[in-house]
């Protein structure tokens, strides 16, 4: 394993490595987290189990999981004076196990059609399920055989906060408060609700850090993006309803307006947040300004005016 290769944001693994994915996640677990105490059979039971248990939807699949967690690894290898013991063990794993179980429908759509995760929980079906999920099999697999009741306690409300953080609707609602404690000076590692905020954000940035690639790599992730949502949005067709313009396949000649948006509104507000906590993981803002620019050429190379990024940075500030 090349720890040069794998310890960068931009490295994305190939179809060919596709098979490596379970031992690369071994192999970021030995280096974050250390293999004194983990059970290493049951590590390696836990990884394949959570790949089973992730379906075969376009996006929201095992690899996604995969590239979620080695953003990961890389933000805390480069803070290791930052985070507990326990915050290496339950962010990396909260990572891997972020998405699992996922049915490839948004909680909007859930909540809609009331499936059934929409009446278990109120709020955050997905995440819910998901943690709920993680939690199950972390009981199958017990990867840290040594860990106290009350320590596995505490590793739970971890991985809880971590993973329900991935929902977007609480990302909007942690961003406002994060970004208000750094302009007005306040942010305080020491402080246990500043920290959970930045735990939160940094998971954010992780989930979003398919939009911090080369923009090949970028492109393909968002192409698979769009198979899942033109799934809903065909369904939602089929209800009477009217999805959005991303999710209309009858719409896709707007992804790249879309792309420039959601860049603008989502991803790259929160990568440079990360950036004003952890300043090393300044590349994720940069790859995804680079990624901006370059949705943005072919806008201007299809001819077509970019109004709506006008509008979203209009609508930020
Ligand atoms: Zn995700």
């Amino acid at each position: 394993m090349d720890n040069l290769v794998v310890g960068r944001f931009r490295w994305y693994v190939s179809p060919e490595e596709y098979p490596d994915m379970p031992q690369l996640v071994l192999h970021m677990v030995s280096q974050v987290i250390g293999m004194q105490e983990v059970d290493q059979q049951k590590m390696m039971e836990f990884i394949l189990m959570v790949k089973k248990c992730y379906r075969n939807n376009p996006y929201h699949n095992f690899e996604h999981a995969f590239n979620v967690t080695h953003c990961m690894f890389n933000i805390l290898q480069r803070n290791r004076d930052i985070f507990i013991d326990l915050e290496y063990k339950s962010l990396l794993i909260s990572a891997l196990c972020h998405d699992l179980d996922h049915s490839g429908f948004t909680n909007n759509f859930l909540q809609l059609t009331d499936d059934t995760l929409a009446q278990l929980y109120d709020e955050s079906p997905l995440e819910n399920h998901h943690y709920r999920t993680a939690m199950l099999i972390l009981s199958i697999c017990p990867i840290y055989p040594n860990m106290s009741q009350e320590m596995y306690k505490e590793l739970s409300t971890e991985m809880k906060e971590a993973i329900l953080a991935t929902d977007l609707a609480s990302y909007f609602k942690f961003r406002i408060k994060l970004m208000q404690l750094i302009q007005e000076n306040q942010l305080d590692w020491s402080n246990n609700r500043h920290r959970t905020l930045c735990k939160a954000i940094i998971m954010t940035g992780c989930d979003l850090s398919g939009s911090c690639k080369p923009f090949l790599v970028a492109k393909n992730i968002c192409e698979n993006i769009c198979k899942e949502f033109y799934n809903q949005g065909d369904l939602e067709k089929q209800m009477g309803l009217v999805p959005l313009s991303l999710m209309d396949r009858e719409k896709s000649q707007n992804v790249p307006e879309d792309q420039v948006q959601f860049l603008t509104v989502v991803v790259l507000p929160c990568v440079e947040l990360l950036k004003s906590i952890l300043p090393n993981t300044e590349d994720l803002f940069l790859l995804a300004t680079s990624l901006r620019e370059t949705w943005q050429e072919i806008i201007q190379l299809k001819g077509h005016k970019s109004w709506r990024q006008d509008d979203s940075v209009l609508a930020v500030h």
